[in-house]
């Protein structure tokens, strides 16, 4: 999927924003989605999606919407801080497959990073423990 491509409407962040496909929830209201990333770089990714726009990436945001759905990823980010109070935290975002970009529903990563801690495989290997992401979700949306 290059960024000259369409919107498909069943990938799979459209689908869990429809409630057909579960994630493990931190954060929604009418604007945005904020859930787990199931296969996390580091402890505590999470993911910040925009709802009720047809948005591949963030080249394709209305302009009227870019700015509300962008206050909820920096909420998501300062609770992701301050309840897992990581040495430092990368925002971030890809446009397109060359780009790094694997689904096709605009989102921000967020990744607390800590000194010891590796950054994972982006996008790969074993889906995290549900339990642990869980609690993890509880963790973080104690602090929205
Ligand atoms: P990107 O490569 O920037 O499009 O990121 C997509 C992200 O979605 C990756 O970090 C994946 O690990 C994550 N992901 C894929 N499927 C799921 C899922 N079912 N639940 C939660 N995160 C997912």
């Amino acid at each position: 999927m290059t960024l000259h491509d369409t919107y498909d409407p069943n990938n799979i962040f459209a689908k869990m924003i429809r409630g057909e496909v579960p994630c493990v929830k931190v954060y929604e209201d009418d604007v945005a989605l904020a859930f787990m990333d199931i296969f996390p770089q580091t402890e505590g990714h999470t993911l910040v999606v925009p709802k009720g726009v047809e948005a591949r990436n963030l080249l394709e945001m209305p302009d009227d919407r870019v700015g509300p759905y962008m206050e909820r990823v920096q909420k998501i980010a300062r609770a992701v801080e301050k309840a897992l109070k990581p040495d430092g935290l990368v925002v971030t975002q890809f446009n397109g497959a060359p780009a790094g970009q694997t689904v096709y529903h605009l989102h921000f990563h967020i990744l607390p990073r800590r000194e010891d801690e590796p950054l994972r495989r982006h996008s790969g290997g074993d889906p995290a423990d549900s339990g642990t992401l869980e609690a993890l979700a509880e963790k973080i949306s104690a602090f929205i």
